[in-house]
């Protein structure tokens, strides 16, 4: 039993439990979707019983499989906002999701005090965060700025949402990783902060306690320990044992999360990338950079639905290895604009470099180029940020299964790049933080004796200017077009 960590991977459409072994093995698996609420364009929400129940679901089902286990690691959607009551455990208004923009006009109105809160909070002001969401929670559902102010409302990110639950309500806790995104969390003196408490109108009674990442911090009904709590990235960066400064994790799902390890001081970007917690352990924090790519995997999914090039998402793998190069073709993916470095709400989607003898090869070939470009600009801001090279960059997600993509990435990088065995890093990450504080795993290097080898690519050494320089023209074209 000693050697199996549960870990709960509650997600923005599904609930996974998961139990791995030493070995970082899955020994069970169970995931159940649950119920996205569009009520207006731009609004997104859940039902925060919905969550409760499909998590403990997946939490019974594999333990039933695997039999007890030592300890129990949580990850979470992050920003996604809750507010409930403490005596009966009722939310007083559906979960905001992170998706939701319904905060934009508010955002608006205290962008004077943006330079504040990136200074505290490493964050950009956007709706994106959960700090705004409860603004709004508690401006529009009746009476509950009193009644938070009165102690008598609980908020909390998706993490102390289950705490709370699986504690029997006993529990009102958050770590510091998800702590970092409510826009309320000074990451440098780890404590909410007051004068963004007052910028935002919000009460000091109705926040959780900040915890660490790694720490028992209750049982569960059942007598496990709750030992690990983590946002989805900073997780899947511990599942990835991004533990020293310049390891990287990039996960390619629908679009790209690049996280860096920067170590024990928080590095502030000059290029518009995010400054977040990676973790906190025995009241130690450490730091990351981190950026975004909109539209990754998604553009394969684009291929292969709206243009028929391909008719499943691995075909684009073998019709890209079929040429040498895109033929000179560049595709900069900015459907939905570009996010960091650029942000350029107005960028549009381009191909350039079009002629007679380019085929559906060498568009499958320029997709693939396209997500690795993205994805190698933003390493190139965070190693200009933290004036530290890349040291090796960790991969994951369901695109992270091309080969061909990850030696490209690995070529314009100029770093090599490590796809594990075990592609559930964000689980794995809650299982670790878990493991760590329980004796599972005695310490990091413990952890990374045994973790897997999983496969690695070198980077060809071959001479990348001329294409980085033909990405670059080609990014300036795609910039202000709606
Ligand atoms: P998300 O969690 O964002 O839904 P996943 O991590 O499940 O994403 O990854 C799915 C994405 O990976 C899809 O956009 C798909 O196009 C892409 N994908 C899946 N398999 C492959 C593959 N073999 N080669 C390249 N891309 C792939």
């Amino acid at each position: 039993m000693k050697d199996r960590v549960l870990a709960l991977d509650q997600g923005t459409t599904s609930s996974r439990a998961i139990v791995f072994d030493r070995h970082g093995r899955t020994l069970a698996s169970a995931q159940r979707e649950f119920r996205q609420h569009y009520p207006r364009p731009g609004w997104v929400e859940h039902d925060p019983a919905e969550i409760i129940e499909s998590q403990l679901a997946v939490m019974d089902e594999v333990l039933a499989e695997a039999g007890p286990v030592h300890a129990l690691g949580i990850t979470n959607q992050r920003e996604t906002t809750v507010l409930w009551e403490r005596d009966t455990g009722r939310p007083v208004h559906p979960a905001i999701v992170w998706q939701d923009r319904r905060t934009s006009a508010l955002c608006a109105e205290l962008a004077p005090h943006a330079p504040r809160f990136a200074a505290r909070t490493g964050l950009r002001l956007d709706p994106y965060f959960a700090g705004t969401k409860l603004r709004w929670l508690l401006d529009h559902v009746p009476g509950a700025r009193e009644r938070a102010a009165a102690g008598d409302l609980a908020f909390g990110t998706v993490d102390s949402w289950l705490v709370w639950h699986l504690t029997g309500g006993r529990t009102h806790v958050t770590d510091a990783t998800n702590a970092g995104r409510t826009l309320l969390f000074d990451i440098h003196r780890q404590c909410w902060d007051d004068e963004l408490l007052a910028l935002l109108d919000i009460p000091a009674a109705v926040l959780p306690e900040v915890v660490d990442s790694s720490g028992v911090v209750a049982e569960t009904a059942q007598g496990i320990p709750i030992a690990g709590i983590a946002g989805d990235q900073h997780a899947a960066l511990f599942g990835q044992a991004c533990f020293e400064p310049g390891m990287a994790k990039n996960t390619y799902g629908t679009g790209c999360f690049l996280l860096m390890q920067t170590g024990d001081t928080p590095v502030r970007s000059d290029n518009n990338l995010l400054t977040t917690m990676a973790w906190r352990i025995d009241g130690r924090p450490s730091y990351a950079l981190e950026g975004s790519i909109f539209i990754a995997g998604a553009l394969i999914q684009w291929l292969r639905d709206e243009m028929g090039l391909i008719s499943s998402a691995p075909e684009v793998n073998e019709l890209a290895a079929s040429v040498p190069d895109s033929n000179g073709l560049v595709i900069v993916p900015a459907f939905a604009g570009l996010g960091a470095p650029h942000w350029d709400p107005d960028a549009r989607g381009l191909a350039i470099g079009l002629t007679r003898g380019v085929n559906r090869a060498h568009f499958c070939r320029a997709a693939l180029e396209s997500i690795a470009f993205q994805s190698a600009e933003l390493v190139r801001c965070m190693e200009k940020d933290s004036g530290r090279g890349l040291s090796v960059l960790r991969v994951d997600g369901g695109a992270a299964r091309s080969d061909l993509l990850m030696q490209i990435q690995a070529d314009l990088c100029g770093a090599p790049v490590l796809r594990p065995d075990n592609v559930e890093t964000t689980a794995l990450g809650a299982a670790y933080l878990a493991g760590l504080a329980t004796g599972v795993w005695e310490s990091t290097a413990d952890i990374v004796e045994h973790a897997g080898v999983g496969r690695r690519f070198e980077p060809s050494g071959d001479d990348v200017s001329a294409r980085w320089s033909d990405w670059d023209r080609a990014v300036e074209r795609a910039k202000h077009w709606a």
